[in-house]
């Protein structure tokens, strides 16, 4: 049945580990591309133009399996202060640790830390997406410089002057409450 399906993440991205990494030391190196279209930060929906490659390398760190890498794409948005497209690119950064087992006293583990699995297969999905997540500008805009919509008349102000804010700096000035209303009509006859 069809309902209101929220987009929750990536399609999968499982590394089986199998036969490699064995000994602390030995690296196993991963490239590939997310045939994502999409994601969400929060209201916001960005479209991936071309996926989101990554290069991530597989650690066998004594414990544990270190993941680490890099992802990137182009996204595509609207433009937080005129709406219009806006597109940036994303270079994100992965940084996991997988144990081998369950650790005896979890607390001595500083940073977060998963288990690997009997399978020693690793899906990178969620990874690879948050670190997109996270390398998302807070503000997205067209142009470093964009001047956004006038407040009054909702003009992209990038096209051009609507001329509300000379309208806007006339009023003000005409009223009571700027001090240099109350100036011009001070009499200076003393
Ligand atoms: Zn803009
Ligand atoms: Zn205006």
């Amino acid at each position: 049945m069809a309902g209101q399906t929220e987009f929750s993440g990536f399609p999968p991205v499982r590394v089986d580990l199998t036969g490699l990494v064995e000994n602390p030391g030995e690296s196993h190196a991963v490239s590939g591309r997310v045939e994502a279209d999409s994601y969400r930060v929060g209201e916001k929906e960005y479209r991936l133009t071309d996926g989101v490659s990554y290069d991530v390398v597989f650690t066998n760190a004594g414990d544990g399996v270190l993941v680490s890498g890099m992802v990137r794409a182009h996204a595509e948005g609207e433009c937080d202060r005129c709406l219009e497209p806006a597109s940036f690119e994303v270079a994100g950064e992965i940084q996991e640790y997988y144990l081998f087992a369950e650790p005896d006293d979890p607390d001595a583990y500083e940073d977060d830390f998963e288990v690997l699995g009997q399978d020693r297969v690793i899906d990178l999905a969620d990874s690879i997406h948050d670190a997109v997540v996270m390398d998302t500008p807070f503000v997205v805009l067209c142009q470093p410089d964009c001047k956004g919509l006038c407040p009054t008349c909702g003009a992209n102000l990038n096209l051009g002057d609507c001329g509300c804010s000379s309208h806007q700096v006339e009023e003000h000035a005409a009223s009571d409450d700027n001090p240099f209303a109350k100036l011009r009509d001070l009499k200076l006859d003393n």
